[in-house]
């Protein structure tokens, strides 16, 4: 029996799940090998029906932690997982669990099971921020962490007798850390990506308004101050040479700035709007991925009514510009191809790989299936 994937579930909760119920049918054995690569990945959302890296970036949305990494967007980069496609194997596969108790029970009550959700692994808040509870890493009737040291079959099997919808639910009192969940599920639930560029701007322009009233002070602040603007000098400087190898680099330090800076998201987003004028829908990139991880930023995007990938090439015209090596011989650019880095060539050729991954080619009823589910 094919299991209706949850809406927020783990892709590793999906599987698990799947291989609980079938355990003794044999069409559903080559789940035991999705794990945490880019193939496994692509063969659950073609099983869903969402084809090449369109699919792959829409489950690593709504069933990876990635939306953490994809929110904040420079304002180069087309796609929605840079070159993660590319790769074979995934580094942001959720591979710990957590679990809400009163999530469970909810669950339990009205869809008669329960699973695992992509918010509450090892990257997300401690906190369910529906219930204002603590997380529970560890197994309530065993106490090892879910995970590499306990199957999450427990979540249908239960553990020592005992299920976990009866496990006792603890209330959090700690203010702060329901605002850091609060201000977390926000950006996982963000219909937006928010440009990289604004983001900083707006961080800067608080940071200066706010001196006296935060908790970043004195040395702190400072320090933040200047960090911030080395990235925002940084990012303007990239927008010359488009270097695509450091385009999600001060992810994670941006959004820990946003969370100390800014008191909640919706006040973050409201000042970056302001200054961006249209922000790109989160769903607007997931048809595109980077090929390579390249000085100049190149972009496959995938056509499935013919079956065709798209190139494009973002690039300086002045040749290699890295800030550290200046050269201004051409380049052979090695695109497509999955290689990293490029040739020098005493003649000025831009060489297109002849090894783009797979474009699947849909038929005309799948074609228009595909495009109705993008209109959704
Ligand atoms: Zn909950
Ligand atoms: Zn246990």
């Amino acid at each position: 029996m094919r299991l209706r994937l949850q809406p927020d579930e783990t892709i590793t909760s999906y599987v698990a799940r799947s291989l609980f119920i079938n355990k003794h049918d044999s069409n559903f054995q080559w789940l035991k090998q999705v794990r945490s690569t880019r193939a496994g990945v692509v063969d659950v959302a073609t099983e869903h029906g969402w084809p090449g890296v369109y699919g792959f970036n829409r489950f690593l949305h709504y069933h990876t932690p990635y939306p953490l990494m994809a929110f904040l967007k420079n304002d180069r980069d087309v796609s929605y997982s840079t070159w993660q496609y590319t790769e074979p194997w995934l580094y942001y596969y959720e591979c710990d669990s957590a679990f809400c108790a009163l999530c469970v029970k909810e669950d339990v009550e009205t869809l008669g099971f329960s699973y695992w959700r992509r918010g509450f692994g090892p990257r997300g808040p401690s906190i369910c921020v529906k219930h204002n509870t603590l997380l529970r890493k560890h197994c309530p009737f065993c106490q090892k962490p879910f995970g590499r040291y306990h199957s999450i079959d427990a979540m249908w099997k239960g553990c020592s007798g005992k299920y976990l919808y009866e496990a006792e639910a603890i209330r959090n009192e700690d203010a702060e850390l329901l605002r850091e969940a609060t201000f977390y599920q926000s950006i996982m639930n963000s219909k937006f990506h928010l440009s990289m560029e604004v983001v900083v701007k707006c961080l800067l322009d608080k940071l200066e308004q706010d001196v006296g009233c935060s908790d970043l002070l004195g040395e702190r602040f400072l320090a933040v101050r200047d960090r911030l603007r080395v990235i925002s000098k940084k990012l303007l400087w990239d927008r010359t040479v488009s270097n695509a190898y450091y385009f999600d680099m001060n992810n994670k330090y941006l959004l820990e700035c946003a969370l100390n800076i800014y008191s909640d998201f919706d006040q973050l987003s409201s000042d970056v709007a302001k200054l961006s004028g249209a922000m790109r829908p989160i769903d607007s990139l997931w048809q595109a991925y980077q090929s390579g991880k390249t000085y100049s930023a190149q972009f496959v995007e995938e056509d499935y009514q013919y079956g065709v990938a798209i190139y494009s090439v973002n690039f300086s015209n002045t040749g290699r510009d890295d800030g550290i090596f200046r050269d201004r011989r051409n380049i052979v650019f090695q695109c497509c191809n999955g290689l990293r880095g490029y040739k020098y060539s005493p003649l000025l050729t831009l060489t297109v790989g002849d090894a783009t991954l797979p474009v699947p080619k849909l038929s005309r009823e799948d074609y228009l299936r595909f495009m109705s589910i993008r209109a959704a």
